[in-house]
């Protein structure tokens, strides 16, 4: 990987390190609603709490507009963290003013300054003032360049926290260097949304999977009569450059044989799976059918490595689940089996393949919903190329 991590660095005795996390969680009336993001950096705060680091801590919560508003204060993250380490967590009502005490500081959010979204290299100088080394361990914000994880990582040797480093260890798995044949999953509800993706996904996979509601939009560009069924006219023609980009990279693309249709997009409506010739224009296709997930399976054997975002189907509303609850737990038990590396993240993917009981399964799974989608948009992301500037420097 050619940027720094942590692991890179020795003692740090004496030295404060500025630690940009994403303690961005879900609040309500002061209580968080969910931690995962707090306990996913604990290991980077304890790696360098163990080489004797002070550490001082910045991370945005929500969108405060650039304005103070206790709603969006980190006070109760503050609280949680010294919970989970079981040590003193001091917090600084601004993030400006530099802490003269505490080993272990988070500084208020940095978004109650304009300047922060703004890359702002005087509010940027300021933050660097709190410390000796920069460590950036929110991925999740990698593809913003603000001024807490780029300007900043310009003004202090810079390196990557363990998450960070997991999660570019993670997408360069996937991407850059797999074991081939490498496939990617990918489903969701529109093409308009995924166009990028796909356009990327074509040069760098063998195999490329079709589902959801996307694969209407391009059953409907070959032909075939969808229905009610979910999918975007206005796309039918971009669809068929798609499929004629794969052919002409190589890249096989995956598309369903048959289709779950109910006449509404309800729990438990009477459905049937039908092939995809045969959608009734009063029923909407809301699943990949059996043959279809077979087809998927058996495409995927061969593969050393998949790269997964959205779900098969509209897997929030039984029984519309089961193409991505079959095909992800495949796909976990290969993985478990160590003949298969997969990884998933973007939007709705955590969600659905935690409802499939297939998420721990996987090799990785990317919290990070943007940066991830923008990385296999094929586009850099700054705040990595920034460390990537700095480990060039060192
Ligand atoms: P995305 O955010 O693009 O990954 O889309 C995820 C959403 O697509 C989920 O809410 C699914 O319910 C929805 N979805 C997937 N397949 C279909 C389908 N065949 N018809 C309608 N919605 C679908």
């Amino acid at each position: 990987m050619p940027i720094r991590t942590i692991d890179d660095l020795g003692d740090l005795s004496g030295k404060t390190v500025i630690l940009r996390a994403d303690f961005n969680v879900p609040l309500k009336n002061g209580v968080i609603g969910d931690d995962t993001r707090l306990k996913a950096t604990l290991p980077t705060i304890e790696a360098l709490l163990k080489k004797n680091a002070r550490i001082v801590m910045l991370s945005h919560l929500g969108r405060p507009d650039g304005q103070p508003n206790t709603a969006y204060s980190l006070q109760p993250v503050a609280e949680a963290l010294a919970a989970l380490l079981g040590r003193a967590v001091a917090f600084t009502p601004d993030c400006l003013t530099t802490p003269d005490e505490g080993d272990l500081v988070l500084m208020e959010n940095l978004r109650f300054y304009a300047e922060e979204e703004k890359n702002d290299r005087a509010f940027a100088e300021k933050l660097a003032a709190h410390g000796d080394i920069f460590v950036n361990d929110a991925f999740s914000t990698a593809h913003r360049a603000h001024a807490s994880t780029h300007a900043l990582a310009q003004l202090r040797p810079a390196c990557a926290g363990l998450l960070m480093a997991a999660e570019i260890r993670a997408l360069d798995a996937a991407l850059e260097n797999p074991e081939r044949p490498v496939a990617a999953v990918v489903g969701g509800a529109k093409v308009s949304t995924k166009l990028d993706v796909l356009t990327h996904l074509i040069k760098k996979t063998d195999l490329l999977i079709l589902g959801g509601g996307m694969a209407n939009t391009f059953l409907a560009a070959q032909g075939f009569a969808v229905g009610k069924s979910l999918h975007e006219a206005d796309m039918l023609d971009t669809a068929r450059r798609i499929i004629s980009e794969a052919e002409a990279q190589n890249c096989r693309l995956v598309l369903p044989l048959d289709v779950v249709v109910a006449e509404e997009f309800a729990e438990n409506a009477p459905s049937s799976c039908v092939d995809v010739n045969a959608i009734a224009a009063e029923k909407m296709a809301l699943d990949l059918g059996t043959k279809s997930i077979q087809h998927i399976i058996s495409a995927l054997e061969s593969c050393k490595t998949v790269l997964w975002n959205g779900p098969l189907g509209a897997f929030e509303i039984k029984p519309f689940d089961a193409a991505t609850v079959a095909v992800a737990q495949y796909v976990a038990q290969r993985t478990q089996k160590g003949s298969l590396t997969s990884i998933a993240g973007g939007g709705d993917t955590v969600a659905a393949l935690a409802a499939a009981n297939a998420k721990d399964g996987f090799s990785y799974v990317s919290t990070a919903g943007g940066a991830f989608l923008e990385w296999i948009e094929g586009k850099t992301l700054p705040a990595i190329a920034v460390l990537e500037d700095a480990a060039k420097a060192a």
